[in-house]
């Protein structure tokens, strides 16, 4: 029986209540439509860098390929782009210091689960505000998209992973701004690899890809399910029952969510160069 999720159910995403329409079936979803690419196929990335708009997206967007690099022995690096302080912005219990000191610990945590080096040596936090990423000619974008452009110099960045550039959710969006602002300052751009979180569920049809903005693949992460898991496991403050527990309009994860990362591929669609 097909897989459906069809109904009207409200979501609530960093502190926001957004009522949808989630009608998208899960089976036919046009990201598990895209050719298959075996597990091997993450060792020919070279170096690569994670941007992840909050903790988890890493862990949700793209652990199984994170997993599979460092198996294959590439240098992995990760930006955290912002703080993450704002899927419980009502607690009395914890500040937005500790929310947020409590989202970059669980950050380090699920790439140490990845295998990848969490020491702040290579982990890049541009410390913005959740929920208001800035756009392009907003303050503070500039600012950030020359951090980023500096951290992916020195990291010698051959692939970045970044969001869907119309991943439903603003912060996602704005990343992807970001890192095109970023890219743009780079003599030898790496290639830029776009990973599916919010769009797996909440995207208008003019959210989805089009034929002409990049070339769409699922990667075979079976060899590494079990360890993305405990990656995602990893934040507990975004998981029922929860950490943060004196915020009832907090956000967490839902099962209908965790179900598209418990597939054993992931989707991702390489940008095509700029003509
Ligand atoms: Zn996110």
């Amino acid at each position: 029986m097909k897989n459906v999720v069809c109904m009207t159910r409200v979501l609530k995403i960093i502190g926001h209540t957004t009522s949808i329409n989630a009608s998208l079936p899960t089976n036919d979803s046009p990201f598990l439509t895209y050719p298959l690419r075996p597990a091997s196929y993450a060792a020919t990335l070279g170096s690569t860098v994670i941007i992840a708009p909050h903790p988890d997206d890493e862990a949700l967007g793209c652990g199984g390929l994170l997993a599979l690099l460092r198996q294959a022995g590439q240098p992995v690096a990760a930006v955290l782009v912002s703080d993450g302080s704002q899927s419980h912005p009502h607690s009395q219990e914890f500040s937005a210091t500790a929310r947020r000191e409590l989202r970059y610990a669980e950050f380090r945590h699920a790439l140490s689960v990845l295998g990848v080096d969490e020491s702040d040596a290579n982990v890049c936090y541009l410390h913005l505000p959740d929920s208001q990423v800035p756009t392009q000619g907003q303050p503070g974008f500039a600012e950030a998209a020359a951090r980023l452009a500096d951290f992916l110099r020195s990291t010698q960045a051959a692939t970045v992973l970044v969001p869907w550039r119309r991943d439903p959710h603003p912060d996602h969006r704005a990343t992807s701004q970001l890192v095109v602002a970023a890219l743009a300052q780079l003599a030898q751009p790496p290639r830029r690899l776009e990973y599916v979180v919010w769009a797996w569920e909440r995207a208008a049809p003019a959210d989805l890809p089009q034929p002409d903005e990049g070339v769409g693949f699922r990667l075979d992460i079976g060899p590494v399910l079990a360890q993305k898991q405990r990656a995602i496991a990893a934040h507990r403050s975004q998981l029922a029952p929860g950490i943060i527990t004196d915020d009832p309009s907090g956000f967490l994860l839902s099962e209908a969510m965790l179900a598209h990362f418990a597939q054993p591929t992931e989707s991702f669609i390489e940008a095509l160069p700029p003509s």
